[in-house]
């Protein structure tokens, strides 16, 4: 038979030819980020297809994301020079165990139309349990059983074979609450996230025969992200590979970063004994970034313990070096940012115009997307946020949102609905119809109902005590925004916590409720920019209305998470800051092995650059109405001084870069002349305890704030502050400063707001 073209094959590396060609038995690639491994996989598709080892039903191939499962199938399309029909098991580990399951769900116990269950769903199911079973349920929330069954799930663990050094978990209950769950999941004709691998699994393990069928259907086994499977993914693999071998695994130990959610980067480790006689292969050309950006991400890298250990080289142009940025506070960094994206896009930094379409901000925390959104809109660049829903759209925004609603106005019924049971106040379905139907005969809004109600005696026990209460709060947060007494930022704190709202989340065990705390924290922040309540929502309510997507270019903003095995030719990394990058919970946890996880992550952040690379932290942050003074991230330490750059920022620090009018006019002081970029731990040692940006070694105008100086004020001394602008003090009392501004007027300001303004 002739050989048909392979147009796949063109260009590819001979290490790469040989992991696409190699296609009987086992084949490990492992490789550094950006070596083409998701390309060698893809070609690898292409080839089995082109060869005609296997028609395209008969390949199982796994990616992480649904989006890089479309983006294989298009490209083995495009390498092939046409479109390929049907491939059923390309896809993500859920997307594929759900089809395998609906076929054969009568041996799970279920009917192949099962329905997965949301957490929310499988909260309120535990919940249930939890009662059933006489726990106290605040003590021991479903929440925090739902993240052990989780993990056990993720470990492959049915209840009659979770270990026994586990049987104390969750007061004793958890693997008898954890059988429960699963009885009652069957009864419903549910399964949740986790039961999808596992009932997989399972069925694999007790029926010989359906194993068979599938051994011998799946004759070509690809993995991509091989590093991040947990133990279920990683058994249900080695059962399907089991009898022909022919699975090709890829991934990079360098950046396994779900080890919080179970994933074992030992079995990446483990892959020459599981299936001995496996062709490693290891790729070492990166073709994706230039060799600055590649440097300072193996330079972060080998602060690591325990690697395998890779070399990566490339043959693309020195380019930039990674440029590394210190702001004031957060919001000068989005402004910043906001700024620099805007002359990147115009070609006006001396380097070429990219399309916004180009860049991407690799937040750690989700939180930390709320400035740039904020910012974005107000200047009007267009940007998309991948993976989750966008900052005002998040569930615990929107509650906490609702109840400023109806601080605002009591008449908003919608808001009610949302919170009159949130948190749980033990006012179900019963009591909220009865609300309703009072509000509805009386002509009057749901808050007004519900006092009716209480009035009229139609509500009793726990339910009522606990409206009552929340009746209560709501006439005095009400009466709170009409007389202004306190500061809008103040009121919402306390409606926060007044309404028990704060408090449902931080006795929330579950891995997403610090993450919850901290996107209310960072709404309470929002807060400070405007001036009240109402000024507020009206902004959040325009930003809600903006959602219609227009097509055109936008900049894209996402978790580092979210980010693995993308690239783009310019990446911004904001918040490089001890406590958010690596996060507090990394640093807390015992050991090295948080932060060692955490560092992976910047590796993965860094090398999805290709050209520019920017690192930014800020020097100050508001944490609950407070600043807080940050310290650079370890990570900023580790990067090699060689391959970095340090930027002048604009504005505060009159700096020359891009020669912008300083954002806070004319606040300049002598330099102190020593170029702390190079002096002996300069980053963390000059940031300490201080609120003092980082000098810049080409620049001689900076200045350098100093907390204790900027609280050590005159009367007499001219300042300035962000919002009021000039002033001139006339009084101290405490760290609080009496100022006349100069077009303000009098005010009173906290000292920390402040800096001196040059004479
Ligand atoms: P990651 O570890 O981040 O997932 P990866 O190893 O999967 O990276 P790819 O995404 O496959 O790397 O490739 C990185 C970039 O290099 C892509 O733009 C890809 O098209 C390009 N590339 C890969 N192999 C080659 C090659 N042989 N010649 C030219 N470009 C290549
Ligand atoms: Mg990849």
């Amino acid at each position: 038979m002739a050989a048909r073209p392979a147009p796949y094959l063109d260009g590819l590396n001979p290490a790469q030819r040989q992991a696409v060609e190699a296609l009987e038995g086992p084949v490990l690639m492992l490789a550094g980020a950006g070596t083409g491994k998701t390309r060698a996989v893809t070609a690898r598709i292409a080839h089995l297809l082109n060869t005609g080892a296997a028609r395209p039903n008969e390949i199982l191939a796994v990616t992480f994301t649904n989006k890089a499962a479309r983006e294989m199938k298009d490209r083995v399309g495009a390498s092939m020079g046409h479109a390929v029909e049907g491939m059923p098991w390309l896809g993500t580990f859920h997307a594929i165990c759900v089809k395998l399951l609906r076929r054969h769900a009568e041996l799970a116990g279920l009917k192949s139309n099962f329905t997965i269950l949301d957490t929310d769903d499988q909260i309120r199911l535990l919940k249930q349990l939890i009662v059933a079973a006489q726990i106290d349920e605040k003590r021991w929330p479903a929440r925090q059983l739902a993240g052990i069954i989780d993990h056990w799930k993720n470990r492959a663990w049915t209840p009659g074979n979770v270990p026994a050094a586990e049987a104390s978990a969750f007061n004793n209950r958890g693997v008898e609450l954890y059988a429960a769950y699963q009885e009652r999941l069957k009864t419903l004709n549910a399964v949740d996230f986790g039961d999808l691998l596992l009932h997989m699994v399972t069925i694999f393990q007790a029926h010989g025969d359906v194993l068979d069928q599938y051994r011998r259907w799946f004759r070509y086994i690809l993995v991509d992200e091989y590093q991040d499977t947990n133990v279920a993914q990683y058994l249900w693999l080695r059962l399907l590979a089991g009898g022909h071998h022919n699975i090709c695994c890829v991934g990079d130990d360098d950046q396994s970063i779900y080890g919080w959610r179970g994933a074992e980067v030992g079995n990446i480790l483990r892959f020459e004994k599981d299936f001995p006689g496996a062709q490693v292969i290891r790729l070492e050309q990166n073709y994706r970034s230039t060799p600055h950006i590649l440097a300072a991400a193996s330079g972060v890298i080998a602060a690591n313990k325990g690697r395998l250990g890779k070399t990566l080289w490339t043959e693309a142009e020195e380019g930039e070096k990674v440029r590394l940025i210190g702001h004031w506070d957060g919001e000068e960094e989005a402004r910043w940012i906001g700024e620099e994206a805007e002359a990147m896009a115009r070609g006006s930094r001396g380097l070429r115009p990219y399309s916004l379409d180009d860049m991407a901000i690799l937040v750690r925390a989700s939180h930390q997307m709320r400035a740039f959104e904020d910012r974005f809109l107000t200047i009007g660049l267009p940007y998309r946020v991948i993976g989750g829903p966008r900052f005002y759209e998040r569930m615990e925004i929107r509650d906490a949102m609702a109840y400023f609603r109806l601080a605002v106005s009591p008449d908003d019924d919608l808001a009610f609905e949302r919170i009159v049971n949130t948190p749980k106040r033990g006012l179900g379905d019963k009591a909220q119809q009865k609300i309703q139907t009072m509000a509805r005969t009386n002509g009057v809004p749901l808050v007004e109902g519900a006092r009716l109600l209480l009035e009229s005696k139609g509500l009793t026990g726990k339910g009522a005590t606990e409206l009552r209460r929340l009746l209560e709060g709501l006439g005095r947060w009400h009466g709170a925004v009409l007389e202004a007494r306190q500061s809008h930022v103040e009121l919402a704190e306390i409606i926060l916590d007044e309404s028990g709202y704060t408090a449902h989340w931080q006795n929330d065990k579950t891995p997403e409720a610090p993450g919850r705390l901290e996107n209310l924290k960072e709404l309470v922040k929002a807060l400070e920019e405007f001036e009240n309540l109402q000024g507020f929502l009206e902004h959040v309510a325009l930003i809600m209305d903006n959602e219609t997507e227009e097509c055109g270019a936008k900049i894209t903003i996402m978790t580092l998470h979210a980010a693995k095995g993308l690239e783009f030719p310019v990446v911004f990394l904001p918040g490089w800051e001890d406590g958010l990058f690596p996060s507090q919970r990394a640093m807390d946890e015992s050991g090295l092995k948080g932060v060692e996880e955490e560092r992976r992550l910047a590796y993965v952040g860094l090398t999805r650059a290709e050209e520019v690379c920017t690192i930014s932290f800020a020097a100050n942050r508001r944490v609950y109405g407070q600043w807080q003074s940050q310290l650079p991230s370890r990570f900023i330490d580790e990067l090699p001084e060689a391959h970095v750059e340090v930027l002048t920022p604009p504005g505060l620090y009159g700096g020359g870069y891009g020669a912008a009018a300083p954002a806070r006019g004319g606040i300049e002081e002598a330099a102190t002349g020593a170029d702390v970029y190079n002096s002996p731990g300069w980053k963390r040692l000059q940031a300490h305890n201080t609120t003092r940006p980082m000098a810049q070694p080409r620049e001689s105008r900076h200045m350098v704030i100093d907390a204790e100086a900027v609280a050590a004020f005159e009367t007499g001394a001219r300042v300035f502050h962000q919002k009021f602008g000039y002033g001139t003090v006339t009084g101290i009392e405490g760290d609080k400063l009496d100022i006349s501004f100069d077009k303000a007027g009098a005010k009173k300001v906290v000292a920390r707001f402040i800096v001196a303004a040059e004479r």
